[in-house]
């Protein structure tokens, strides 16, 4: 199995589950079977209890699930059907950890967030990204988590170090890492230091991005492409740009206009592809 996370910084709602579902969709044009995995790391145990003013329209799933929309999201661009236990909250985790303290599970140890917390959240992404998704019935090869809120927050961190843990213990190049940051336009200058800055925490949060994506309202410049590349010592095409376009359905076609698909692949050794994806 092999994992993409997409995590992003500097603000919420930059376009994580718009980017994590195009590339899902880039890699199956290769007949790659993909799923997706929401983290949401908020104390609620489902989206169900929480305002639509504040959160968006509750997504429901097919098992009744009642989750984030960015499901919604990967079920429409992956044609796929998700179920409940594919968005975890924190409120979730912490309830399956605690449900088995109180069965004794852990025979008298202290429980703490490093290990059993972090464990927890590694066994659960493990078991629920073999679950077969789509008509065929098999097990995908290739699963999406998508890291919801921004790293850094204190929400995020046990997942974040979960992730860190299972990079280290299946191997970086079983778990490839997007983080998706915002490129603020002042006047008519792109601005790259929050994305200097969002790249930094997530480094010293112990993950090492293979990518990243930028939002941005305008299409991005060359140069600010390439002092992005210079200031986090990443290689050009480890960065790509991700302006507002009228449709998110254009963003697939935008990163594959980038090399992201060749890139990606060649990261996760999915086999090389034969001929171009035909996304219109
Ligand atoms: P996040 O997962 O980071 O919270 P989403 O992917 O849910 O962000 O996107 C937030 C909002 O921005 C959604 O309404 C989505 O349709 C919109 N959006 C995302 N990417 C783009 C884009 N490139 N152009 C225009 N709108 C976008």
């Amino acid at each position: 199995m092999k994992y993409i996370l997409v995590s992003g910084g500097v603000i919420s709602g930059v376009g994580k589950g718009i980017i994590a579902s195009s590339t899902g969709l880039l890699l199956k044009t290769l007949g790659v079977k993909v799923t997706s995995i929401k983290i949401d790391p908020y104390m609620n145990l489902d989206a169900g209890t929480m305002a639509p003013t504040e959160h968006g329209e509750v997504y429901v799933l097919d098992d009744g699930g009642e989750v984030d929309l960015d499901l919604g999201n990967y079920e429409r661009y992956l044609n796929i059907t998700l179920g409940r236990d594919q968005n975890i909250t924190t409120g979730k985790i912490y309830q399956h950890v605690i449900q088995r303290e109180r069965r004794g599970d852990y025979l008298g140890k202290t429980v703490q967030i490093v290990p059993h917390l972090t464990d927890a959240i590694q066994e659960w992404v493990e078991r629920v990204a073999r679950i077969p998704v789509d008509a065929s019935g098999q097990e995908p090869d290739v699963c999406i988590i998508e890291l919801g809120g921004t790293v850094g927050d204190i929400e995020s961190a046990p997942f974040v170090e979960a992730m860190s843990q299972l990079q280290r213990r299946v191997g970086k190049r079983n778990v490839r890492q997007i983080h998706v940051s915002y490129v603020p336009l002042i006047g008519t200058e792109q601005k790259t230091k929050p994305t200097q800055r969002a790249i930094g925490d997530v480094r010293s949060a112990g993950l090492w991005p293979d990518l990243i994506a930028c939002r941005c309202e305008t299409p991005l410049q060359e140069p600010t492409v390439q002092k992005i590349a210079d200031a986090c010592q990443v290689d050009r095409e480890q960065v790509v740009a991700v302006h507002n376009v009228s449709t998110t359905y254009h963003v697939p076609i935008l990163l594959e206009q980038q090399g992201l698909l060749h890139t990606i692949s060649r990261l996760l050794e999915v086999p090389a592809m034969e001929k171009s994806p035909t996304l219109v």
